[in-house]
């Protein structure tokens, strides 16, 4: 929620904005028409990685006021049929995989098949497995300037995970515990069990098994997803979990706070612009010295993974490199 009380208009969000060229006085200025309730420009240059919110150190949330004002102008304008395969998340069929009793429940929301194979073999052996719709929590919507499907989904979001009385559950989509680590509690929703991101979890495994590890040697560009906006601490455990594998994580440009949207959002509104977006990323990672692109979305993967390939790099998820380390 936008807190218009901290907000000095400094114009520091849009100046940071990585797709925007703004002067400090044009960032003013656009961000002053946003709080007049007008329609500048950046409603549609906005590419909606939530950024501004990281950017903005009074803790202002400017992206949650221009997503409001998006929402309120139906700007950005993207036709309902190029947004087909996100809107067809919330129909896919819902599953529940009984596991054992003293194992945490794991939940793969609707994009836990992009990956064939993930999910097989001794990590989340005996876990319960929820998967489908029903723990689907719209979130993506924001990337189409649309945030009423996300909190009108939100208390029955909750309640689907909470109805097989787990009092922990891992979550793999980084969206999905977004939403539960800040989104539910701005909603005014209660969340009665313990959210662990998939990092968290992996780190913990690694650990305990840090006398079986094969350290990997490998240097790797991390994708960062946009929905780490909201949970930017994840990046020390994600840094720890790196160390304990033999993974050097590059410091490029475009990691951390600079993260760079994967482009997914754009494809349905700007391909060129994604395209040049995925470019840059790409190219960033190549000129630090990766010799592969790590992701934690899978969307993220699906969207980057033909444009890094092209560039020579290979493409693991995080889940495949702790596979390949732990022996
Ligand atoms: S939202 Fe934050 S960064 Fe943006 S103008 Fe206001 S105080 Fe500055
Ligand atoms: S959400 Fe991202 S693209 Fe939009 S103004 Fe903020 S930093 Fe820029």
């Amino acid at each position: 929620m936008f807190n218009s009380e901290r907000c000095d208009l400094c114009g520091d969000c849009l100046v940071l904005c990585p797709y925007v060229d703004y002067s400090r006085d044009e960032a003013v200025d656009q961000f002053g028409r946003l709080m007049e309730e007008d329609a500048p420009e950046i409603l549609t240059e906005c590419v909606t990685c939530a950024g501004c919110n990281e950017f903005c150190e009074k803790g202002a949330n400017p992206f949650d006021l221009i997503l409001a004002r998006q929402e309120q102008t139906g700007i950005p304008h993207i036709p309902e049929e190029n947004t087909r395969m996100f809107r067809g998340l919330a129909d896919v069929p819902s599953v529940i995989i009984p596991g054992d009793s003293d194992k945490p429940t794991l939940s793969l929301c609707s994009v836990g098949d992009i990956i064939p194979g993930l999910f097989d073999g001794p990590l989340f052996k005996g876990m319960t497995i929820l998967k489908g719709g029903d723990y689907f929590c719209r979130l993506g919507y924001i990337h189409m300037g649309l945030e009423t499907p996300v909190r009108e989904n939100a208390a029955r979001f909750v309640e689907s995970l909470a109805a097989g009385g787990a009092e922990e559950i891992v979550f793999y989509h980084n969206d999905c515990y977004s939403m539960l680590a800040l989104k539910a509690e701005e909603y005014g929703i209660e969340v009665p069990f313990k959210s662990i991101h998939i990092i968290e979890y992996l780190l913990d495994l690694v650990k305990k098994h840090k006398d079986n590890i094969k350290p990997l040697g490998m240097k790797i560009a991390y994708q960062r997803p946009c929905a780490s906006r909201c949970t930017p601490l994840k990046d020390e455990y994600l840094d720890e979990l790196f160390e304990l594998i033999g993974v050097e994580r590059v410091e490029r440009k475009h990691d951390r706070r600079n993260a760079l949207c994967c482009g997914a959002p754009l494809m349905t509104r700007d391909r060129k612009r994604a395209k040049e977006i995925k470019k840059r990323n790409i190219q960033d990672a190549v000129s630090h010295g990766a010799e592969a692109i790590a992701y934690l979305c899978p969307l993220c993967a699906l969207n980057l993974r033909k444009t890094a390939s092209a560039e020579g790099l290979e493409n693991h998820h995080i889940i495949e490199l702790v596979k390949h380390a732990v022996q």
